[in-house]
């Protein structure tokens, strides 16, 4: 019997790699099972701190700075590499998608988008107000704040950004998936209605909420606009990681938060912790369904 063929030859492995949400340009290919994103400090330093945190099995493992065509990326692990023509699904997290301090900059010096504008009444004509109209325009967390009460991010903590699943299909059309029962339909058709999926979903999400609550990152820090990225192909693995951490920023000495509370302008609550619980309850629903 031939244990060894002399002419193996281990091809990289190819795969598509797929973005879901965030403007086309802020990716590219990296060495071997890495990719590279536009650099933003904030994401830097979430991403050193992480990889000494008890959440470090959560976050895509992080390889520094590098440069590219005279521009800077941060360099972490391709969270797909190891998966065969996986389904994806980019949920961003949290009761609130903007800083506080956004608000402050906005209400201290007003900045009007047309561009918002325009994607908020593409969305709802109604929407605007009729100054709002007049002007043709609208402000940053104007369109956030709105952006929010039509999605389910004000009624559960969490909303779908986008998916893709194995068989093709992609939407990243849910700005109006909102009802719990919509939501609910979204996930069951993400993983098939497969329960094994699901309970592995359920299982990673559990350890990943006491990561979490075990964080001295997490406490430490107001986490808005980051999302989790749900992984799983026809073999049954199934993965979830935390990504995107442009907008997430530490608190002031001392300060520490709930992730829980309901937000008030001031205490900075992201209502993250709220989101995820809902979302296991939801997974686990459906694992009984
Ligand atoms: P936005 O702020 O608009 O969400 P962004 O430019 O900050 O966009 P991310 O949200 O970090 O970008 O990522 C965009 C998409 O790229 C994700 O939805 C996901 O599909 C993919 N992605 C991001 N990081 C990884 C990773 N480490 N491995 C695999 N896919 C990733
Ligand atoms: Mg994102
Ligand atoms: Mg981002």
């Amino acid at each position: 019997v031939l244990k060894y063929s002399p002419f193996v030859v281990s091809f990289r492995k190819h795969y598509p790699w797929v973005q879901l949400s965030g403007h086309a340009g802020n990716f590219q290919a990296g060495e071997d099972g890495r990719i590279l994103k536009r650099f933003c400090q904030c994401e830097q330093r979430s991403l050193e701190q992480l990889m000494n945190d008890p959440l470090r099995p959560y976050v895509p493992t992080y390889y520094g700075v590098v440069q590219k065509d005279g521009q800077a990326f941060n360099q972490m692990e391709d969270l797909l590499a190891d998966f065969e023509g996986p389904s994806i699904m980019d949920c961003k997290m949290g009761s609130r998608t903007y800083l506080e301090e956004e608000l402050v900059k906005a209400r201290e010096r007003p900045r009007p988008r047309k561009d918002m504008y325009e994607k908020m009444v593409a969305v709802d004509p109604g929407a605007p107000t009729p100054e709002e109209h007049a002007q043709g325009a609208v402000t940053k967390p104007r369109y956030m704040q709105w952006r929010e009460t039509v999605s389910s991010t004000s009624t559960l903590g969490f909303r779908i950004e986008g998916i893709k699943k194995a068989d093709g299909t992609c939407n990243t059309n849910f700005k109006k998936t909102q009802e719990l029962e919509q939501v609910t339909k979204v996930l069951e058709d993400f993983v098939d209605g497969n329960h094994g999926i699901l309970r592995e979903y359920v299982a990673r999400l559990e350890k990943l909420r006491e990561a979490l609550e075990n964080s001295p990152f997490f406490r430490t820090h107001e986490v808005v606009g980051s999302s989790l990225l749900f992984v799983h192909d026809y073999s049954g693995l199934a993965k979830v990681w935390m990504i995107d951490f442009g907008k997430t920023v530490a608190l002031p000495d001392h300060q520490t938060l709930s992730h829980r509370l309901p937000w008030a302008e001031g205490n900075r609550e992201d209502g993250y912790l709220w989101g995820l619980d809902n979302m296991i309850r939801l997974l686990q629903g459906l694992t009984q369904s």
